[in-house]
């Protein structure tokens, strides 16, 4: 009975439509990483994404990652992705199970992360460029400010820039949706190469309902919530 296993059915799903996307655009499917959003979702969701292979896990609130990181820090080879956006006064809550911070728009951000980032290894930021500068509920910088800030990050020995996040706006037809993407997928790359960053930047891109046209665009990350845990039951 599919419903007796939701999440290991939905990841199925996913990982056929991955295949199924990558192929469509001759891309190597292994070179796309899929990031499983649990905000609001809780740990026994996230542990039986854990038993179906899903390693990589993106939480939007540093509180609520907190709180399920506590619960579950035993499955120690879990990569925690942080995707919301995140006030200076929570970097000191992070721990090196902690792999990117995704949503970067901020330069008190990078300077909290860069006092306090204080583990072995580097943490991976990302850069949240807008996807789309008519979309006023989706946060994200404009080239000129994601340069200013990437220049101070490639100062920081602590912080690996490793990329790009963006957020597709909802609403727009599949053909509007390819405009915008391709359009910061170039943005990406010219920021990459103008900061003489060597090899290629991740391009962190495509939820639930677009991650198709992502990959055909060019993103080697794609972060889903609904179409691996199911709406969440916010009550
Ligand atoms: C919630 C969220 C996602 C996942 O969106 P779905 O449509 O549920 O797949 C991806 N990225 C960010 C930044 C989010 O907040």
């Amino acid at each position: 009975m599919e419903n007796d296993h939701p999440i290991q059915n939905n990841i199925e799903k996913i990982k056929k439509r991955i295949l199924a996307a990558a192929l469509e655009s001759k891309r190597d499917p292994n070179k796309i990483k899929l990031i499983a959003v649990s905000k609001y979702h809780d740990s026994k969701s996230i542990l039986e994404a854990y038993q179906n292979g899903l390693r990589d896990f993106g939480e939007n609130y540093v509180q609520e990652w907190k709180e399920k990181y506590s619960q579950l820090h035993s499955l120690n080879d879990i990569s925690w992705h942080i995707i919301g956006p995140i006030q200076s006064n929570k970097v000191k809550y992070l721990n090196d199970s902690v792999k990117s911070i995704q949503s970067i728009c901020s330069m008190s951000t990078v300077k909290e992360l860069e006092k306090k980032w204080i583990h072995k290894t580097p943490v991976n930021i990302f850069v949240q460029l807008s996807v789309d500068k008519d979309d006023l509920n989706k946060s994200g910088l404009n080239s000129a400010d994601a340069s200013e800030l990437i220049s101070y990050i490639l100062r920081c020995p602590q912080l690996s820039f490793a990329g790009f996040m963006g957020m597709g706006p909802i609403n727009r037809s599949k053909s509007e949706l390819e405009t915008l993407y391709n359009y910061f997928y170039e943005n990406c790359m010219a920021l990459w190469r103008h900061h003489q960053c060597a090899g290629f930047p991740e391009i962190s891109l495509g939820m639930s309902q677009d991650l198709e046209i992502a990959i055909a665009c060019g993103a080697t990350i794609i972060r889903v919530g609904t179409d691996i845990f199911g709406k969440p039951n916010l009550s």
